[in-house]
């Protein structure tokens, strides 16, 4: 397979053919370099070197009566987990505080639920806008499914982005949640859309997916014109319905980052949930490919300290990028 055409062909705005798209997932071992070459190349022409770190929090934790097989929090779980109503305003701006301290360009504030209910959308519109009068930093909001109505109480409060993963492909969906669609899952999306915020949408590898599906999901999220697409990879928990699913490698976790880079040539892709225990001594290479990344823990697990993702990127050559100007609102 010629990588450097497939990077020609992103770079010039053109979708990969199915033969491209598998030649990348399906890239044998000796190719690793020229693979991360081209996909750094298509990386380096909108990003640069820069890599973007951003922090989540959990405002509220567990009892969410969804299934999502992969999910710590879901009503199919038995992990042990923290589970706790969603966090005062205060405790959501001390934590915006602390990312912002910890070199963090963007906040999210993440629930556990089906979607947010009246009550405590308002809690968080309240949140957002004090963390907007005092913390310079960019916040998104994660909060499940989100009718028009919502998505324009949050653009007004003054977030910047939703989040709302797609995760797989329509086809595959029903494999592993059946409380609600791949349909509804991209409505939301749309509904954020149309109140004109940014959007952050991604997927999880390694659930018993296909090649195609990956493909597929790559597709509809460049139809979709997402801002930002947020690459996880399964972190089988014991408890969860997907305990024993262990279909990544550190090698595979690369080439699915590429696919989606050549696939999405213009957007922030991030290194996301999993990659530490799935790319293991290979995560700065996944920097190739992708320009952004979690750091200090996930939702329910935790993750690489800021530090440790600051040497990193700085062992790479590359830095951590675009703060936000202290002068932002
Ligand atoms: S909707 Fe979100 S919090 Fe609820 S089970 Fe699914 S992934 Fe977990």
């Amino acid at each position: 397979m010629d990588y450097q055409t497939i990077a020609e062909c992103s770079l010039a705005g053109n979708l990969l053919t199915t033969e491209q798209a598998l030649g990348v997932l399906q890239a044998p071992a000796e190719d690793l370099f020229d693979l991360l070459g081209a996909a750094f190349r298509v990386r380096r022409a909108t990003f640069g070197t820069r890599v973007q770190f951003h922090v989540l929090m959990n405002a509220k934790s567990g009892f969410c009566p969804e299934d999502c097989g992969y999910c710590s929090q879901s009503s199919m779980s038995t992990t042990e987990i923290d589970r706790y109503p969603l966090r005062s305003m205060d405790e959501m701006l001390q934590a915006a505080r602390k990312a912002h301290r910890a070199g963090a360009h963007r906040f999210c504030l993440v629930i556990s639920a089906r979607g947010a209910t009246t009550p405590e959308i308002e809690r968080i519109v309240a949140a957002v806008e004090a963390i907007k009068a005092e913390v310079p930093i960019e916040v998104c909001c994660s909060l499940g499914l989100l009718t028009l109505e919502k998505a324009q109480q949050l653009k007004a409060a003054g977030v910047d982005r939703v989040n709302h993963n797609l995760n797989t492909s329509a086809r595959y969906y029903p494999a592993i949640c059946s409380t609600h669609s791949f349909a509804d899952r991209v409505a939301t999306v749309e509904a954020a859309q149309a109140a004109r915020l940014a959007t952050c949408s991604g997927v999880l590898a390694g659930m018993g997916e296909t090649d195609h599906d990956l493909i597929e999901v790559a597709s509809v999220l460049r139809g979709l014109a997402v801002d930002s697409v947020p690459v996880n990879f399964l972190h089988p928990v014991a408890g969860t319905p997907l305990a024993d699913v262990k279909d990544l490698t550190p090698w595979r976790c690369l080439k699915i980052l590429c696919l989606f880079r050549f696939m999405l040539p213009k957007t922030e892709i991030r290194v996301a949930g999993g990659r530490e225990v799935n790319l293991r001594s290979l995560q700065p290479l996944a920097l190739y490919p992708g320009n952004s990344l979690f750091i200090e823990g996930y939702l329910t697990t935790p993750g690489q300290a800021a530090a440790d993702a600051i040497r990193m990127v700085q062992d790479l050559g590359f830095e951590v990028g675009d703060p936000v100007p202290m002068n932002a609102p």
